[in-house]
């Protein structure tokens, strides 16, 4: 294995359907501006703080590849990603920025950290000597790390208790510079002012722990979305979902933020949409039953259409039977279990629903006069019982992404 060869690292590489190879027409489309307008739109929140950009778990489902390179060259300053296999899938697409590596397991990849130039964010005094070991094996320059503590989250970093043992490990390693310490807040888009205040109080005794070791980190940060709306202030940002477009609060007004920020926050244009189109369309009679299990039944005389999207793409199965989809500008209800491949939807009450029209699962639709609805990742989120981060990253493998806006 690479124990042997570190000279030749794995390649790791994740697969998506590619828009060229689908005939399906359910299809999302990435608009690449509204992602740069949102870029625009977090340096104003952000005040002067550096940007890294989470586009973990292939870029919130928007296709990293995509996203890190047009970050890149709209001006963000670095990326943040959770596994080793995401880091060096950008390194593998061209990018050259700073990519920290968040996810806390790194198994035997120490090697391919140094080899793709990833920085890693080590949590214990265990993977500080993993670390300073692959550059002492390589002979390579000392390698930039950032070390997280536990503030209040536990997951990951090292807890209090081991502050200092940890600092001294880092002393002692000469391979591993002090690129940064950070940590990360369990509460931050909870709609109460004070919601992060425990944390930020830990987050300077960990900082203090390591100054007495003489020990002084290039940066700190721990702000996702939702914090750095509330106003945090360290060296860098980490901001994930709201640059794809998407509050982290669930209340549309949050009641922490002040005035600025709540402006700054109704600014963002979400940069995902998902449609597709009616594949078949059907009467059915009063009683009549729709989909596995016939858990529903139509009231009166009814209009079915069939939309081929499912579970396996990434729609929750727990919409069935709630929520819905746009047609013509319209809600049209999902009724019965959402199957793997295919889902139902109740287009009685659309007038002129014909074959081949397109339906919107995410984005905006406009009726005949003009007259448009929107379908937000948080409505699709509060019928499905998730989170907006939820619905975004379920999207599979399977639904090609389209990319408008470069
Ligand atoms: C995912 C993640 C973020 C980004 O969070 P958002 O709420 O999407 O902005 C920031 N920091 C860490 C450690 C994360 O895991």
């Amino acid at each position: 294995m690479n124990e042997k060869s570190p000279d030749i690292p794995r390649v790791f590489r994740p697969q998506r359907a590619l828009p060229t190879d689908v005939v399906r027409p359910t299809r999302a489309i990435v608009d690449l501006a509204n992602l740069r307008h949102n870029l625009h739109v977090l340096r104003q929140a952000a005040e002067g703080q550096a940007i890294w950009a989470v586009v973990k778990a292939d870029g919130y489902g928007h296709g990293s590849k995509a996203v890190g390179r047009t970050l890149e060259r709209a001006g963000v300053d670095g990326l943040c990603v959770a596994l080793v296999e995401e880091g060096v899938e950008l390194r593998e697409a061209g990018i050259q920025l700073p990519i920290l590596v968040m996810g806390g397991y790194y198994g035997d990849a120490y090697s391919e950290l140094v080899h793709h130039q990833l920085t890693v964010v080590l949590q214990d005094r265990g993977q500080i000597e993993a670390l300073a070991n692959a550059v002492r094996r390589r002979s390579a320059q000392p390698i930039a790390a950032h070390l997280k503590v536990d503030t209040g989250m536990a997951r990951l970093g090292e807890r209090q208790a081991h502050w200092p043992t940890f600092a001294r490990a880092l002393r002692d390693a000469p391979e591993v510079r002090f690129a940064g310490l950070m940590t990360h807040f369990p509460n931050a888009d909870l709609p109460y002012p004070d919601a992060i205040a425990p944390e930020l109080a830990h987050f300077e005794k960990a900082t203090q722990v390591f100054r007495n070791e003489g020990l002084v980190p290039e940066v700190r940060h721990a702000s996702n979305s939702a914090a750095i709306f509330r106003g945090t202030k360290f060296d860098l940002v980490r901001p994930g979902i709201a640059l794809f477009g998407v509050s982290p609060f669930h209340d549309p007004s949050p009641a922490p933020l002040n005035e600025r920020a709540q402006g700054l926050l109704s600014r963002l244009r979400p940069v995902m949409s998902l449609s597709s189109r009616i594949v078949a369309l059907r009467e059915i009679e009063p009683g009549d039953a729709v989909g596995y299990g016939s858990t529903w039944r139509a009231p009166r005389r009814a209009r079915i259409a069939t939309v081929p999207m499912g579970y396996a793409d990434g729609l929750s199965r727990a919409l069935s039977n709630k929520g819905a989809m746009l047609v013509r500008g319209r809600r049209a209800p999902i009724v019965g279990i959402i199957s793997m491949d295919m889902t139902a939807v109740d287009v009685t009450d659309i007038p002129q629903v014909t074959m081949s029209d397109d339906v919107v699962l995410l984005g905006s639709s406009d009726d005949d006069a003009g007259n448009n609805a929107i379908l937000t990742a948080w409505e699709v989120a509060q019928n499905s019982g998730t989170i907006a981060w939820e619905v975004l990253t379920n999207i599979s493998r399977r639904v090609p992404r389209f990319y408008i806006g470069a």
